[in-house]
């Protein structure tokens, strides 16, 4: 899908189809093929079948946020044995490594990401079956996303070792992307700074170069203290951090009507007392908040606060708001995404065999989706309205120029964090857009080193979009928060 339903999504989110065109620019010529363009996506065929075993071994691990070591290592040792020199286990997260290559400008980056989501363990069948009962998938596709922009980031190392392009690459091993965030913490500590474009792909369910934002979005603790008492024996002691809870969520619920339609609000209870015996001295909710303009997001915020503070104030408990994490709105790059769109002309549709097909229509008819298969072909390049969801690509794109796009990797409107795209993800659907991808992105990176005029006007939109703002991360001091076991 696009990206507004396929931008992961931190922590689970994903909106669902697409809507319509809101520009429609003049027909766009295929990208011109020059021999370092060419030579860089043969590089990509040559390295097709290492690329598709070390997805195939990333899909197996299907290891969550932060604790991707295996799959970062797969990944890491191969940006090794390639040639590049390798910083590994950055920001203060194991699994986050830099792999550079070359040296002065332009510096292109590239990213990949590699974690699994919880509970989407699914065989590569178009039936549902866990491959492992309760355990972790691809439901994102990010085993594809990650090989892909590597071997993006190999096939222009190729062409710098070969003297046909001339500066810096980088690959960026971004993990945690469905939870916790891993470029917000990259991006705080500087690792994209010196960039002067960076790219990144999301698998979909169609194909087409990426001119919608995204959410920006601010998640928090709203933590409640009263004083315990006998519920029963004397309650008139008690002051219930429960009943400051549920009057704080009805707040929210309440302020709901009174929000822009493009704002988003979602909470769960994480903690509300143990017995019913004993009034509650603590309360706990987990609130995220978004809007596909920050600024909306941060007035949200401040409403929020003030709903916590009287939910204190009525029930005499006080009241704490941590902000703990978030992510900004897409700051999307037209003139990038016009040159992938030109990147996509000229590699032409994805082919399927009618297996392939074949099982793409298994997986909707058993999702209850129209029998439509896979997409082949080209979107057009459009704005859209999008449904809603957040990612920490979008924050990158505040610091470097981002260019996105999305390939189609699973079939057209079958569920997403969910087991049909473990499911094409796992086999030959996934591992063809897992190559297109590479392709579209190397091409588009070699425009980029090949034609400084096309990198400045990249930078010429990014530098005047960006205005005077300044990035701030979301995610509070400190290290991140990397699990203990
Ligand atoms: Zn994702």
């Amino acid at each position: 899908m696009q990206i507004q339903r396929l931008f992961t999504f931190i922590l689970a989110t994903l909106g669902a189809g697409a809507a319509l065109a809101a520009t429609s620019p003049q027909p766009i010529a295929p990208a011109q093929e020059t021999a370092a363009k060419r030579a860089a996506l043969n590089s990509v065929d040559r390295h097709a079948a290492d690329l598709t075993a070390i997805s195939d071994k990333v899909w197996a691990y299907a290891e969550t946020a932060l604790r991707e070591k295996r799959s970062a290592a797969v990944l890491a040792d191969y940006a090794e044995q390639q040639g590049f020199k390798v910083e590994r286990g950055v920001a203060g997260m194991p699994t986050a490594f830099v792999a550079t290559y070359g040296s002065g400008k332009p510096v292109i980056g590239v990213m990949g990401e590699y974690d699994a989501l919880p509970g989407v363990s699914q065989k590569a069948s178009p039936v549902q079956e866990p491959l492992e009962a309760g355990a972790a998938g691809h439901a994102c596709g990010h085993n594809l996303f990650g090989a892909a922009s590597l071997g993006a980031a190999i096939a222009i190392k190729e062409q710098i070792a070969a003297g046909k392009l001339k500066g810096t690459v980088k690959f960026f091993g971004t993990p945690a992307e469905e939870d916790v965030g891993g470029k917000v913490y990259m991006a705080r500590e500087g690792f994209f700074d010196d960039v002067d474009a960076v790219l990144a792909w999301h698998p979909s369910d169609d194909t087409q170069a990426d001119m919608t934002s995204s959410q920006a979005m601010v998640t928090m603790i709203v933590e409640f203290e009263g004083r315990t008492a006998h519920a029963a024996g004397d309650p008139w002691n008690g002051r219930s951090a429960l009943d400051a809870a549920e009057l704080f969520t009805h707040g929210i619920n309440l302020m709901r009507e009174h929000v822009k339609p493009t704002s988003r609000m979602h909470y769960v209870i994480l903690g509300g007392g143990d017995v019913p015996n004993v009034v509650p001295a603590h309360a706990k909710v987990s609130l995220w908040l978004r809007d596909w303009k920050r600024d909306e997001v941060e007035a949200l915020l401040a409403r929020t606060r003030k709903v916590a503070d009287g939910a204190a104030t009525m029930t005499e408990t006080t009241a704490k708001v941590t902000v703990d994490g978030g992510s900004w709105d897409m700051l999307v790059n037209e003139t990038g995404a016009r040159l992938l769109h030109q990147n996509l002309l000229l590699l032409g549709p994805i082919k399927y065999t009618n297996a392939e097909q074949a099982f793409a229509k298994q997986i909707q008819k058993n999702t209850g989706v129209p029998e439509v298969g896979m997409f082949e072909g080209v979107k057009p390049l459009e704005d859209q309205v999008a449904e809603g969801g957040s990612t920490d690509v979008a924050d990158i794109s505040w610091i470097a120029p981002t260019l996105h796009v999305s390939v189609a990797t699973s079939p057209v409107d079958a569920p997403w964090h969910a087991w049909p795209v473990v499911a094409a993800g796992g086999m030959s659907i996934g591992h063809k857009g897992m190559v297109q991808a590479a392709k579209v992105l190397a091409a588009t990176m070699a425009d980029l080193y090949e034609q400084p005029r096309a990198l400045a006007a990249v930078q010429a939109e990014f530098k005047a979009k960006k205005g005077a703002t300044v990035y701030k991360a979301y995610v509070p001091d400190g290290p991140p928060p990397v699990p203990k076991d």
